[in-house]
């Protein structure tokens, strides 16, 4: 599969002074830390700055005491091409979610593309071509630099093991939300859920009411006999199961409880309290549903992370691994976690200015979202002080 190539590389980068740091991993949230070295977009040393080697980097960050935690993954969006969503007409909202915090993006279908083909062998044109076009837009310097994971095809009635084999070797990875296409009955799905599997293909189910007219409601019969690897949008996108029913999803199931931006925001808090009790935190993962009916939110993760971080009385810490360490691991991905041989992608942060907590997790308990001072993806500074977030009390420099 042609990979396209990342044309700037940041060589040796120090990460100096950090004040707090966020590992993404909710068994061990905060590390004793200060510094961390990347080379060439991968990083090689995370500690105190006394026990790692910083000579000779040609990029060195100063955080003043700032924290750091790695670069969010929003779990569920809907890319369709390029930085435009068709669905509010909107351009720039990938670069803008960067602004964000965001530097991984997964799509969940290509849904909202203007006379999205239905048969076969469109579906599966689609797929290939919106992974390559995404694959290679960040070579192309659209987006921000964000990780756009797409080309997830929305599966329909007829296809059969052969169509997913041909997906899998074009290096299609996902499939798109079922229930979006034709396929919505349990059975039916399960057996394509089977299919990708078998073939390394990992799939999402929508869950709950229908999101707009013309889709339908999936509820949790269908998404426990499909047995999709994620539980799409746990709380809705918009609409809601009942509580007794995404309880039973939480019980009965193991897979990935995703709650979403555009969900039922009551359920949300409540499914994440629920995945708490049960003792199953690490089936918890983040995202937006973005674009959606109500828009696209540029800062739906850091919200739905300070909603949840205050409403269901989780530490923020963990919450930040909900975003990142939890969908590394139920996604198989390289990113999502501040580790030796992970990429350097991070978020930089300070509790916004004039919030009532006294420090950035404390800013978040109180429900503030926090403001960013910088992205880096790859190793390479992609924004300083967000254009999107209220402004950071202190903010990362650029040393040299
Ligand atoms: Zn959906």
């Amino acid at each position: 599969m042609a990979t396209a190539a990342i044309v700037e590389r940041s060589g040796k980068v120090v990460i100096r002074r950090v004040g707090l740091m966020l590992s993404g991993d909710i068994d061990r949230p905060i590390l004793d830390a200060d510094t961390i070295v990347i080379d060439d977009g991968v990083i090689t040393a995370v500690g105190r700055e006394k026990d790692c080697d910083t000579g000779d980097a040609k990029c060195v960050i100063d955080c003043q005491g700032t924290a750091v935690a790695p670069g969010l993954i929003d779990s569920h969006t809907h890319p369709v091409f390029g930085d435009w969503t068709p669905r509010q007409n909107q351009l720039g909202w990938i670069e803008s979610c960067m602004h964000g915090g965001v530097t991984t993006m997964i799509s969940a279908g290509e849904v909202h593309l203007p006379g999205r083909p239905k048969d076969i062998i469109g579906v599966k044109a689609l797929a290939i071509t919106a992974q390559r076009a995404f694959d290679g837009m960040r070579a192309a310097g659209v987006g921000g630099g964000v990780r756009v994971l797409a080309g997830a095809p929305v599966i329909e009635k007829g296809m059969v093991e052969q169509d997913f084999i041909d997906l899998a070797a074009a290096g299609v990875r996902l499939l798109g939300e079922i229930g979006l296409g034709s396929v919505k009955a349990g059975d039916e799905a399960a057996q394509m859920v089977g299919w990708a599997r078998r073939h390394g293909i990992q799939s999402t189910i929508h869950t709950g009411g229908p999101s707009i007219p013309g889709s339908g409601l999936i509820d949790e019969h269908v998404v426990l006999e499909a047995d999709a690897d994620v539980i799409g949008h746990v709380n809705g996108g918009h609409t809601s199961l009942s509580y007794k029913s995404v309880c039973t999803l939480c019980e009965k199931s193991s897979r990935a409880l995703e709650i979403v931006h555009n969900g039922n925001e009551r359920i949300a808090i409540l499914t994440a309290r629920h995945a708490m009790e049960l003792k199953c935190p690490h089936r918890v993962i983040l995202g937006t549903d973005a674009p959606a009916g109500s828009g696209v939110q540029p800062l739906g993760m850091l919200r739905l992370i300070a909603l949840i971080a205050s409403m269901a009385d989780i530490p923020a810490e963990i919450v930040f691994g909900f975003a990142t360490g939890n969908i590394s691991r139920m996604r198989a991905l390289p990113q999502g976690l501040i580790e030796v041989g992970r990429p350097a992608d991070f978020v930089f942060m300070d509790k916004a200015q004039h919030s009532a907590g006294t420090d950035l997790l404390d800013s978040m308990r109180l429900g503030d979202i926090p403001g960013v001072g910088m992205v880096m993806i790859d190793g390479i500074v992609r924004c300083q002080r967000s254009r999107n977030t209220p402004p950071a009390v202190e903010v990362p420099v650029i040393a040299h």
